[in-house]
């Protein structure tokens, strides 16, 4: 399929950042520069509001089903190597709901990759379509239960009508495997997004919101761009930011980093974190360069957001941010 140009001006995104519970770990082992300490270390999940499409996530943070699922064998070998906190109130469906949001009304979740930190409130929503690309997936459900866990993958994290709610995107050919209209225009990939690929699906079909391929920490993760992004309060309907206000570009990468300093000035996770956590090592490293030549050639103007990242929590989501709030 020959790409078409994305449409020059997209319609404006609003948008939300969050965060659904964190995990621990040391800092240095995210970044290098980062301290030799514990440091809690936020699970971030997004809210879109399309003008047509409704309520989108990308990605749904912990939520409680997290701790069910590391109760028991296998699942609890996650626990143990990754300790999680998700206080009650404090999953996208329960700060949703506080917030005038219902989870029947959110209609699409972009899944990043399929590890638990990624995927702990896919049962909250019992409306959503799951969009994810599909290879993301296929590999993770042929190993061992065991392996699976090894993997950060928790298949009982996936509703039980997790299929037939899939719209499981191919790269760069097909575009959607799914029967949906969804994901199955191939645009040009815009500049300055060029280094992460000549072709990019275009969600909805409006150059609103760009799916592209991040490999190296895992098969398959997919990042989302938005092009004309508004942050605004959670429940803002679609389009009722002032009139004035210009959006901005944002990414959200997922793990293909940790931190917005690898992004930005390519310091790279410990050597230890490197090579035990991330699938495809050169990927990795490609992605990270590819990532670094976005934001450099962006001026600025692009804010490229890692999922697990403090200092975009703190910009974005609440100043003082902790693990206590
Ligand atoms: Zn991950």
């Amino acid at each position: 399929m020959t790409p078409v140009v994305a449409t020059a001006a997209p319609p404006r995104i609003p948008l939300s950042l969050h965060v659904a519970g964190h995990c621990q770990g040391l800092e240095r082992f995210m970044f290098s520069g980062g301290a030799y300490a514990h440091v809690d270390i936020p699970s971030v999940f997004v809210l879109l509001n399309h003008p047509v499409h409704g309520y989108c996530l990308y990605d749904t943070g912990y939520s409680q089903e997290n701790k069910r699922q590391t109760e028991a064998w296998p699942g609890w070998v996650y626990g143990a190597i990754v300790p999680i906190t998700i206080k009650e109130g404090h999953s996208a469906r329960e700060q949703l709901q506080k917030q005038g949001v219902s989870p029947a009304d959110i209609k699409y979740i972009l899944i990043s990759h399929f590890h638990g930190d990624h995927i702990g409130g896919l049962k909250d929503f019992p409306n959503a379509k799951f969009v994810y690309f599909h290879d993301s997936l296929t590999r993770l459900e042929t190993l061992a239960p065991i392996r699976q866990t090894l993997h950060a993958f928790l298949p009982g994290l996936l509703p039980a009508d997790f299929k037939r709610r899939s719209i499981a995107l191919d790269y760069p050919t097909a575009g959607s495997l799914s029967e949906s209209g969804i994901g199955r225009t191939i645009v040009q990939t815009p500049e300055p997004f060029g280094p992460l690929g000549q072709a990019c699906i275009d969600l909805f079909g409006d150059g609103s919101m760009l799916v592209v391929p991040l490999p190296g920490h895992c098969t398959g993760q997919l990042g989302l761009i938005v092009r004309n992004g508004l942050v605004t309060p959670l429940s803002s309907p679609a389009g009722s930011a002032n009139p004035g206000d210009t959006g901005s570009a944002f990414m959200f990468v997922g793990d293909a980093c940790w931190d917005s300093r690898t992004v930005q000035e390519l310091a790279l996770p410990h050597p230890l974190t490197f090579w035990v956590v991330h699938i495809d090592k050169p990927a990795y490293l490609q992605t990270i360069k590819n990532l670094h030549s976005v934001w450099k050639a962006g001026q600025g103007s692009i804010e490229i957001v890692p999922a697990h990242c403090r200092s975009m929590v703190r910009k974005w989501v609440k100043p003082e941010w902790n693990s206590k709030l």
